[in-house]
């Protein structure tokens, strides 16, 4: 017996509703106008369902981003959820549609359900007048599938005034199992810069920027440590001009993740300060790790025990696991702010075009979200 899950359920149509208004509003990062568009809409969204204090963050290059606060409650701590407006579909590539359970479309699971469950999770908590000491903050960035460059302060600032911070993204297929674990991740760029000379006539006057990074990414492969989690992938390479030219330059973009915040700042060091190999090179490499690990610390593990014990009420066994992606929830873990990630609806196909969530289940997830929410917003100081 739950109220709020039974509120939640005689919601389902209304809930589905919401979904499907924030999906049309379609917003690839990328296209600042449609982005702002669909900010408008989720504002609506939520002056209509819950009514509370809005915060626009103005942003030049990408969408605005916002900050709704539902409680007014002063100088208390707050509970943070944090999602993005933004997708990584460009406009009108992939249709919305409903079949059977499943509603299709750009950003519906990753993660327009995520926000939706947000505004309803919070709707429940106000319909069901329960008082809480502490106000919800929900944080909606623009940029996240972009590196979140133009949100991070913005976070890392809320997440520090926060007790705990829920990330309604998208869950673990297929059985919306929450994230209590996510890679840290460092993006590097190597250039190497060599001496040009003709391969025939004077081949021992040049010095190959190509033959450099060959040295270097073999080198860089052996920091990966599949045991302690750390893997290192050289994606992209470009170099030379000619077959029979000695290459002045070479390129590379390095990928490194990690499973645990102590291994960042060695292996950052140690992909930033290159030994060298060929003599007449120059190989420079800039980058950093950007994103802290979320790491399976004891903090997380209870809000996981504390989740699945809602969910046993609700009548299912909540499952856990890991992603190797990361999200903003790896900042606010990165700072130390108990998070947990992978609220958002039941469904699959993230960033491809199988992307979908079970409508049947959105009030489930919502619910989820509304009781952790009155559990934390009610504590006792
Ligand atoms: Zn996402």
């Amino acid at each position: 017996m739950s109220q709020v899950l039974d509120y939640l359920k005689a919601n389902k149509t209304n809930i589905k509703d919401t979904l499907i208004r924030l999906t049309k509003a379609e917003s690839p990062s990328l296209n600042k106008q449609l982005v702002d568009l669909c900010g408008k809409e989720l504002k609506r969204e939520f002056t209509q369902l819950i009514g509370g204090d809005i915060t626009i963050i103005e942003k030049e290059t990408v969408g605005n981003q916002y900050k709704f606060t539902y409680g007014n409650h002063e100088n208390s701590e707050q509970i943070l959820i944090i999602g993005h407006l933004d997708t990584v579909w460009d406009e009108g590539v992939l249709p919305l549609k409903e079949e059977g359970d499943f509603l299709y479309g750009p950003g519906v699971f990753d993660m327009k359900g995520g926000l939706t469950i947000s505004l309803w999770a919070i709707k429940a908590v106000k319909e069901l007048n329960v008082k809480g000491n502490c106000n919800i903050v929900l944080l909606v960035t623009t940029d996240e599938e972009i590196g979140s460059n133009e949100s991070k302060g913005l976070i890392l600032e809320e997440a520090q005034k926060s007790k705990v911070v829920f990330i309604p993204e998208s869950s673990i297929e297929p059985n919306g199992a929450v994230k209590t674990a996510r890679k840290g991740v460092g993006k590097f760029t190597m250039k190497v810069e060599g001496i040009a000379a003709h391969a025939g006539i004077n081949a021992w006057d040049g010095a190959s920027a190509i033959e450099e990074l060959a040295h270097q990414i073999i080198d860089l492969k052996k920091l990966s440590n599949q045991e302690e989690g750390i893997s290192i992938n050289i994606g992209v390479i470009h170099g030379g001009t000619r077959s029979n030219v000695i290459a002045k330059e070479a390129y590379a973009e390095i990928d490194v993740r990690i499973t645990k915040k102590e291994q960042a700042e060695k292996l950052q060091h140690a992909i930033l300060n290159r030994p060298h190999y060929i003599t007449g090179t120059k190989v420079e490499v800039a980058g950093s790790m950007e994103r802290f690990p979320l790491e399976r610390t004891e903090q997380v593990i209870q809000l996981y025990e504390e989740l699945r014990e809602i969910a046993r009420v609700h009548g299912y066994e909540l499952e856990e696991g890991a992603s190797g992606g990361a999200s903003d929830g790896n900042l606010t873990a990165g700072i130390g702010i108990p998070t947990i990630d992978g609220l958002g609806p039941l469904g699959g196909g993230a960033h491809q075009e199988s992307e979908h969530v079970s409508i049947s289940n959105l009030p489930y997830r919502a619910a989820l979200l509304a009781e952790m929410l009155i559990k934390h917003s009610c504590v006792k100081e």
